[in-house]
């Protein structure tokens, strides 16, 4: 286990920004996380940092990088721990033949994160099949075992959330010899098409779906030095009315029908009232590339909010407000952000 002092975390998020750690321990193992998580429960926990803006002044105390462990197969359960990159769990259930996650490929993330946010992406989600969770409370200092059905998993969160007393040290995942989940994502099975692929097998379903990711700008490596600095879509598919629904859909520029949109924001957020927020920002007036200073909408994709060399987490807050204002002021829709924000910014 590498412990470091005054380390700029930026390296460790996908903006790129945010400040020092005052204490940051590198937990690679399973071994490593025990230990850690014994001498200092009151820590900071981060995976790869995909999901999160930390602010300038950083963070103080310990903060915990779960960044390693290993993956076990007992049948169809596969067991990761916290820290191990999740398509690497993907990769290994789709090389024993296991469907259930195939679908998530690819998506930036450790297995603590993952399980924390309850990733989703093109029809399949964490919790579809997600068996127990070993969990760390800080306030008994003791790992328990608990089944999914202890905590409550929705569109991008879980009661985990809400509870910071609980860390993920380890998690199983029920899988199946058999297909779990269709493929019904459009765009998807275009670029299937156009490789002559189709998704009934394990391997071309995660094939279409990294080529998938990848036109949509979807894909990050922590290790990349120059990535596309974003955390992915900033924000969460609002709840709207049925009316908001019907005008949003009027911003889609792929030519789908408002039946097509409706079910497709059903695969994005399990129901047909939750409406793109991508829809959203253009409605509101936002265009791809819009730029602050050194944070922008990404040229391609308008729900990225990215930045470039120099930002800071301040700048990216402000932006993030701002939208959330402007989005309030002319359609009276909430907006959330998806990413968390962790330490203090100025309001
Ligand atoms: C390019 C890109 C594409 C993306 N595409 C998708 C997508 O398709 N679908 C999707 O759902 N998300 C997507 N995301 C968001 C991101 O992949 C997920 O939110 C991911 O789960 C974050 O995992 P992480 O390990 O990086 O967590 P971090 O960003 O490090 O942390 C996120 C939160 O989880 C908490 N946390 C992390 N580990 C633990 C643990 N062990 N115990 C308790 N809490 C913990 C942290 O405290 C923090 O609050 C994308 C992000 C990027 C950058």
């Amino acid at each position: 286990m590498k412990i470091l002092t005054s380390i700029p975390l930026a390296k460790y998020t996908s903006l790129r920004v945010g400040g020092p750690a005052e204490h940051l321990m590198l937990c690679e193992s399973y071994t490593d996380i025990h230990r850690a998580l014994q001498d200092f429960p009151k820590s900071h926990v981060l995976g790869y940092g995909c999901n999160i803006l930390v602010s300038d002044d950083g963070l103080s105390g310990t903060t915990l990088l779960f960044q390693g462990g290993s993956t076990t197969i007992e049948d169809t359960l596969v067991i990761a721990d916290a820290g191990v990159w999740w398509d690497d769990v993907v990769k290994m259930a789709i090389d024993h033949g296991l469907w259930g996650l195939e679908l998530m490929s690819a998506v930036p993330s450790s297995v603590g994160g993952a399980v924390f946010g309850n990733i989703a992406c093109y029809g399949q989600q964490i919790s579809d099949t997600l068996a127990w969770i070993d969990i760390f409370d800080t306030e008994t200092g003791e790992i328990s075992r608990q089944p999914k059905e202890s905590f409550v998993f929705g569109y991008r969160e879980s009661s985990l959330q809400k509870d910071n007393s609980k860390i993920i040290v380890r998690a199983a995942f029920q899988l199946s010899r058999k297909p779990l989940h269709e493929l019904k994502y459009d765009s998807a099975i275009a670029i299937g098409k156009e490789l002559g692929i189709d998704h009934t097998t394990l391997e071309h379903c995660r094939n279409i779906i990294i080529e998938t990711r990848r036109r949509a700008g979807s894909l990050y490596d922590p290790h990349d030095p120059d990535p596309e600095r974003t955390a992915g879509s900033f924000f969460k598919n609002p709840m709207v009315s049925k009316e908001q629904a019907e005008m949003l859909a009027r911003f889609d520029e792929t030519g789908k029908t408002l039946e097509r949109i409706l079910s497709q924001a059903k695969i994005h957020g399990g129901t047909t009232q939750r409406a793109s927020a991508a829809h959203i920002l253009l409605a509101a007036g936002y265009h791809r590339g819009q730029t602050w200073d050194k944070v922008r909408l990404h040229p391609s994709h308008v729900l990225k909010l990215s930045t470039l060399p120099g930002a800071t987490a301040q700048e990216v807050y402000d932006v993030c407000q701002e939208i959330i204002a402007t989005v309030k002021n002319n359609l009276d829709i909430d907006l959330e952000p998806e990413v968390k924000f962790i330490g203090t910014f100025r309001q």
